[in-house]
Order: structure tokens, then sequence, then C-alpha cells
């Protein structure tokens, strides 16, 4: 029988990354739970987040008692201790938490939080660093990368491209791409026609493999 809870999602560890995913998820619109074993740590979250309680949550009890086990989905936002995050996630797959999701700070912290139960694990600060090292040596603006070789990149549109409408440049044929998007001075992205005609400014979003993509920034 799905609860109150069940559309909720509960936060453990308002560290600086548990803090900002409890936060964007309020943002979204989400009922969050957030829970710290440090009582100075919910007293300066209290009144930002509209729930924030004070337990220690390798402790299966407490989170009984808390009611986590109401919960969809849990986030495990501990970093720095590789056992509270690790006891943390044994607690709630115990407590038959559906989905349970938990940050890795390494390697084989992130091979343990599979293996105790975690549904998914996330490596902010490999996936972040990754991330800004692309963006300081290519030319893409933003960018996603999806499996091994398909990617989604916002980039600057290429002179050669500039200037005639672009189903008559035939792109994915000279460059591999697919030109989804285009963002002209001052408006909003719209899909790209055949009719398109880009101008100095003009910002793009494109799609293709990844060398592909890259190639196609370097024109830029
Ligand atoms: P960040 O990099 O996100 O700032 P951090 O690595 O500096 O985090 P962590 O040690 O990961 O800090 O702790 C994040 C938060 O998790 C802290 O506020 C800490 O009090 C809390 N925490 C640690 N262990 C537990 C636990 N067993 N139960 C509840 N909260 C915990
Ligand atoms: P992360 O969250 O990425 O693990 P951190 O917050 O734990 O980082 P920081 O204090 O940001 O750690 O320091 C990152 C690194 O930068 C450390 O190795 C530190 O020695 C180094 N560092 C700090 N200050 C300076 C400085 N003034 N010059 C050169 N290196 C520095």
């Amino acid at each position: 029988r799905p609860g109150p809870e069940e559309s909720g999602v509960a936060v453990i560890g308002l560290g600086r990354f548990g803090w900002h995913v409890s936060q964007s998820l309020t943002a979204l619109g989400y009922d969050v739970l957030a829970v710290d074993e440090n009582p100075r740590i919910v007293q300066r979250w209290s009144d930002q987040l509209s729930r924030v309680v004070q337990a220690d949550a390798t402790d299966e009890k407490a989170l009984r008692q808390l009611g986590l086990t109401d919960f969809g989905r849990v986030v495990v936002a501990i970093g720095a201790s590789v056992e509270a995050s690790v006891l943390v996630v044994l607690a709630l797959a115990e407590l038959g938490v559906p989905e349970i999701w938990a940050r890795a700070t390494s390697e084989k912290h992130a091979k343990i939080l599979d293996a105790v139960g975690a549904d998914h694990v996330v490596f902010p600060e490999a996936a972040t660093g990754e991330r800004v090292a692309h963006l300081i040596v290519s030319k893409m603006l933003d960018f996603i990368e999806f499996d091994e070789d398909f990617a989604i990149a916002k980039v600057r549109a290429p002179q050669a491209l500039q200037g005639r409408p672009i189903g008559e440049i035939a792109i994915s044929d000279r460059y591999g791409v697919v030109v989804v998007g285009a963002k002209q001075p001052g408006q909003k992205f719209r899909y790209t026609s055949p009719d398109t005609v880009l101008v100095p400014g003009s910002v793009l979003i494109v799609e293709g493999t990844i060398s592909q993509v890259q190639r196609f920034a370097e024109m830029t």
C-alpha cells in the first residue's frame, strides 16, 4: 500500500553534496526528509529544508522510527566515512527500501556499495572532474555522453555554416552530426528545420558519436 511518503525522497548526510541534492529536490517540488547525525548540521539547515532530523542512520531502529521504510527512494550522501556510508546502505537494504542511491568516493567504495545493496552508485567528484576537464580542452559549451559512443553537445555555430539555410549544407553527410536545435542570438532554443539560417552568435545542439561531436566543435 503506497503511503504518503512513497513519492518523497530521504537524504542521509548533509555535507555539501547532500545539501545540494536536498535543495535541488526541494526546488523540483519533492518532499525531502533530510537526516544527519550532527546536531549542528541539523540546526544549520533546519530553516532551509522542510524536514531535517538528527539521527545516526547506521542504526536500523532509528531508521524505522523515522519512517524510512515508507520511502520509495533514499539517497546516502555520506562521503568521507566509507564505513558509515556502507553501514547505512546495508541498513536501508535490510529495511527493504526499494531504491537506494549512494555516493561513492572511490572505485572500491563504489564496488562495496553495490555489493551491500545500492541500486544506483554515483561518484560526483570523478564525474564532475571528468566533465570539467572535457569542457576545458574542447570547444563544447556543454555536453552529455550516453553509453560508449553517443553524445549531445551545445556548441557555437561554425562560421562555415552561417548565412545559408542549413538544409542546403548537408551537415550530416559532411560532418556526421545531426543539428537538432539552434538558438539565435537573443532567442530561445528551437528545433532546426532545413530553412534555419545560422548567424554569428548562433548556438547549436548537435548529436553524433563522441568523436564526431568533438570534431564539429573544433570547427568553431
Ligand atoms: P561533502 O563532500 O558532501 O561536503 P564530506 O565528505 O565533507 O561531505 P561526510 O563525511 O561525507 O562529509 O559527511 C556528510 C554528512 O554526513 C556530515 O554532515 C555527517 O554528519 C553526516 N553523517 C556521517 N555519518 C552519518 C551517520 N551515520 N548518520 C547520519 N549522518 C551521518
Ligand atoms: P575535494 O572535495 O575535491 O576532495 P577538499 O575540499 O577535500 O577537495 P581542498 O581543501 O579543496 O580539499 O584541497 C584540495 C587540494 O588543494 C589539496 O590537495 C590541497 O593540498 C591543495 N591546496 C589547497 N590550497 C592550496 C594552495 N594555496 N596552493 C596549492 N594547493 C593547494
